[in-house]
């Protein structure tokens, strides 16, 4: 669709409500070993991105939905990170504020405070530092897994998909597994330990503006696992939030994100825990009248998003629920 197009659709078929966007890493990932699914965008796209949307739209930031949902009216856009990954605030947090714009960042606290590479930046290392030429078909890998691909992408991708099918009880061995068969072993601690922010980072990005927000501990699907160990992991990361950063957990978004990746136990320990909102991943965006406190609807921003892209999302943000891309991305994470 040319831009001229767009700019007609922008008048002629205005949405109103809230549209979020998410993001992850933000810089180039085309030479990482690690995942490289989870960079959104380099630094001057998402410069780009941020003056677009700050340019056509209403920035804000999730203290401001109450006001929001009670007038009723306008074009809100969030901006999202989720995980906490260092460069958010390196490269994200200075280009954010050299606009003036408000963003919110989803942390899982155990990453904060025990740094470590999390599984699927680990199965991306193993598979690309790998000697070998492929895994053999195994109990968790159902064929031969090649490595014949230059940069071994579809490998990540195949031995990351295993992983995320498989019942949680098999993580541990399946990772021991992965670490022989490809012969790379398990990763050092090295590059874990600067991998996330730390707490003085997230500390100084909340006095700026910036909102952070709660995205479990240990980053489960949380509806995979019993209600007890759902709500440790909601309760805990709020203790953790507390703590560091002297105000409540109110917001929150599920790891993954999927429609199946929360239930309605996630839901009311949320709400017990003081949560006011609570953010999905599966695209799409919330008119006033579809409105949910505990699925605020996100749309996945992917590094091959073109400027021209990012501009249909916010002219017609219904058409980007769950497309394929949306639900490769979604699976990452
Ligand atoms: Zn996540």
């Amino acid at each position: 669709m040319g831009a001229g197009a767009l700019a007609a659709l922008r008048h002629a078929a205005p949405w109103s409500g809230v549209l979020c966007l998410n993001y992850h890493r933000i810089g180039s990932g085309a030479e990482s070993v690690f995942d490289r699914g989870l960079w959104s965008a380099d630094e001057e796209s998402f410069d780009a991105q941020v003056r677009f949307l700050c340019s056509h739209f209403d920035v804000v930031a999730p203290p401001d939905l109450d006001g929001i949902l009670k007038r009723r009216r306008g074009r809100h856009v969030l901006i999202t990170f989720d995980d906490g990954y260092r460069d958010n605030y390196t490269a994200a947090f200075p280009i954010l504020k050299s606009h003036g714009a408000v963003a919110t960042f989803f942390v899982a606290t155990g990453f904060i405070d025990d740094p470590a590479l999390p599984w699927w930046d680990e199965i991306a290392w193993m598979v690309r530092t790998s000697t070998k030429g492929g895994l053999p078909a195994s109990r968790w890998l159902a064929g031969p897994v090649p490595f014949d691909d230059p940069d071994r992408e579809a490998a990540v991708r195949t031995c990351l998909r295993a992983f995320k099918s498989m019942p949680a009880a098999d993580h541990a061995e399946y990772l021991e597994h992965l670490a022989g068969a490809t012969g790379s072993g398990r990763c050092p601690d090295g590059p874990g330990a600067t991998l996330w922010m730390t707490w003085e980072m997230l500390r100084e990005m909340r006095s700026a503006g910036m909102t952070i927000g709660g995205h479990t501990v240990n980053h489960p699907v949380l509806a995979r696992l019993p209600q007890p160990a759902q709500r440790d992991e909601i309760v805990a990361c709020g203790r953790r939030l507390a703590e560091e950063l002297g105000e409540p957990m109110r917001y929150f978004s599920y790891p993954v994100g999927g429609l199946d990746a929360f239930d309605a136990g996630t839901r009311a320990c949320l709400r017990d825990t003081g949560v006011h909102y609570a953010f999905s991943y599966y695209g799409g965006y919330r008119t006033f009248d579809d409105w949910d406190d505990m699925d605020v609807r996100r749309i996945a921003i992917e590094s091959e998003l073109k400027r021209r892209a990012l501009r249909a999302i916010a002219t017609l943000p219904w058409l980007f629920g769950r497309s394929r891309r949306l639900r490769r991305t979604r699976d990452t994470t």
